[in-house]
């Protein structure tokens, strides 16, 4: 795999300062599958590698450096999903309050409540 490009970003918690998670959009090119992008959030809940659009690398890219978090949570909420809507603020995982369902004993999905209450599915 060639690098094409990258991009990583940290996003500081809005209570504490510590980092939420760390961004890396990655665009890669390998013989075999060509242009493959990327985008890694990691230390949020472990780390999460998810494959994404080419013809969204760009839009992402933009929307990372200007913060534009809601628009990402457009695209796909898990995207940033570090990020509170309804407070228009970022929170590491020290400050989501985390449940995580089950259903018949089996990994649901990982809901958080942000510190105003707010509840949303954080992981699934
Ligand atoms: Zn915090
Ligand atoms: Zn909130």
């Amino acid at each position: 795999m060639i690098v094409l490009h990258k991009k990583s970003k940290n996003i500081p918690c809005d209570v504490c300062g510590n980092n939420c998670a760390k961004i890396v959009l990655l665009k890669e090119f390998s013989l075999l599958r060509g242009t493959v992008c990327s985008l890694l959030i990691k230390g949020f809940i472990g780390d999460t590698k998810y494959a994404i659009k080419k013809s969204n690398f760009n839009t992402l890219l933009q929307y990372f450096e200007k913060e534009a978090f809601e628009k990402i949570q457009d695209i796909d909420q898990e995207y940033a999903s570090f990020y509170c809507k309804e407070c228009k603020k970022c929170y590491c995982t020290e400050h989501w309050t985390r449940q995580v369902v089950y259903e018949d004993g089996f990994y649901d999905e990982t809901r958080g409540i942000c510190p105003n209450g707010h509840e949303k599915r954080l992981d699934d």
